[in-house]
C-alpha cells in the first residue's frame, strides 16, 4: 500500500521541480540577456560620446602643445594687434606679412609688467622661476641646461630680420632687395629662406618674455643640433614629460605643419603647469 501512491507520486514532484527550474532558469537567462543588452548600448553610446569629445584628443600630443599655447592667458602680456614694421614700405611689408602668415606665424605678445634679469637675458617673473627650477632638477640627473636666449624686443627682431634680407639681397643680386622688389615678389625665394628660420618682427615667441631657447652646456652639439643632446632626450622624453612638469611646453616641436619657422628643438614656452595638463 504504502509503495503504490509513492510510485505514482513521484514523477508528479519531480516534472514540478524541473518546470520550475526551467521557469526560473529562463527568466534569470533573459534577465541576464536584456541587463548585457542594457551594457552593450549603454558602452556604445559612451564610446560615441567619448569620440566626439576626444577628436581633439586623437592629434599628435605636438600639435596639442602647439594648439594650446595660443589659448593660454597670458598674466604678464599682451596680444600685439598691429603688424610691426619690417623694411618701412607699406606695400613690401605687407607682402613680407602675408608669406610669413602663409607659413604659420602668427602675431605674438608684449610684456605689461616688468621682467627680471638672468645672465644677461630678461625674462617674466614666472618663466624665470620655473627655468631655475627646470635648470636644478636637469643638474641634478647630470643634465647641464643653459638659456641662451629669453625676451626678445620687437626693433631687435625688426633689425635680425632686416639685416638678413639685405645680406642675402647682396648676396644674390649685388644689392640689397628694393621695396618694390620684396613687393612685386621678386625677392619670394630668399624671404621664405629666411623664414625658415627667422621670425618677423611681432611674430617671434620671444617678444613675451615667456619664451627661452635652451643648450645643452656638455655638449659638443652645435645649437641646431640640440634634437641630438643628452638634455633634448631627458626634456623630451614621455612626451616631453621633465618640461611639462616644470610649466614649460615645446615652442616649435617636430611633426607639427604650418609652425611658421621649421621645427626648432631648442625653443620653449612657459605656460604654467596648469597649461601642460592633457586628458
Ligand atoms: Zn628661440
Amino acid at each position: 500500500m504504502d509503495k503504490h501512491p509513492r510510485k505514482k507520486r513521484w514523477p508528479k514532484v519531480l516534472l514540478t521541480i524541473v518546470i520550475a527550474v526551467a521557469l526560473v532558469g529562463a527568466g534569470w537567462y533573459g534577465w541576464q540577456w536584456q541587463q548585457s543588452r542594457a551594457t552593450d548600448e549603454a558602452s556604445t553610446q559612451q564610446s560615441r560620446n567619448a569620440q566626439q569629445e576626444n577628436g581633439e584628443s586623437r592629434k599628435p600630443i605636438e600639435q596639442r602643445f602647439v594648439q594650446r599655447y595660443y589659448e593660454v592667458e597670458f598674466s604678464g602680456a599682451e596680444r600685439i594687434t598691429e603688424p610691426p614694421e619690417i623694411v618701412g614700405n607699406q606695400a613690401a611689408d605687407r607682402h613680407i606679412q602675408k608669406r610669413a602668415e602663409d607659413r604659420g606665424y602668427r602675431l605674438q605678445y608684449t610684456p605689461t609688467g616688468p621682467l627680471k634679469e638672468i645672465n644677461g637675458e630678461k625674462l617674466q617673473p614666472e618663466a624665470l622661476n620655473a627655468w631655475k627650477k627646470l635648470k636644478q632638477a636637469a643638474g641634478e640627473e647630470g643634465i647641464y641646461l643653459d638659456l641662451v636666449s629669453g625676451h626678445r624686443s620687437i626693433q631687435t627682431q625688426r633689425i635680425i630680420f632686416d639685416s638678413q634680407l639685405r645680406k642675402r639681397g647682396k648676396e644674390k643680386q649685388g644689392s640689397p632687395y628694393t621695396a618694390q622688389q620684396i613687393a612685386s615678389g621678386k625677392a619670394d625665394p630668399v624671404i621664405e629662406e629666411i623664414l625658415r628660420e627667422y621670425s618677423i618682427p611681432g611674430y617671434s615667441k620671444h617678444h613675451s618674455g615667456y619664451t627661452i631657447d635652451i643648450s645643452d652646456s656638455a655638449s659638443s652639439k652645435s645649437f641646431e643640433e640640440f634634437g641630438q643632446t643628452e638634455a633634448f632626450q631627458w626634456l623630451s622624453k614621455k612626451d616631453y614629460a621633465k618640461a611639462r612638469q616644470y610649466g614649460f611646453l615645446p615652442s616649435y616641436p617636430e611633426g607639427v605643419e604650418n609652425l611658421g619657422p621649421q621645427a626648432e628643438l631648442w625653443e620653449y614656452v612657459w605656460v604654467g603647469k596648469d597649461n601642460t595638463e592633457f586628458r
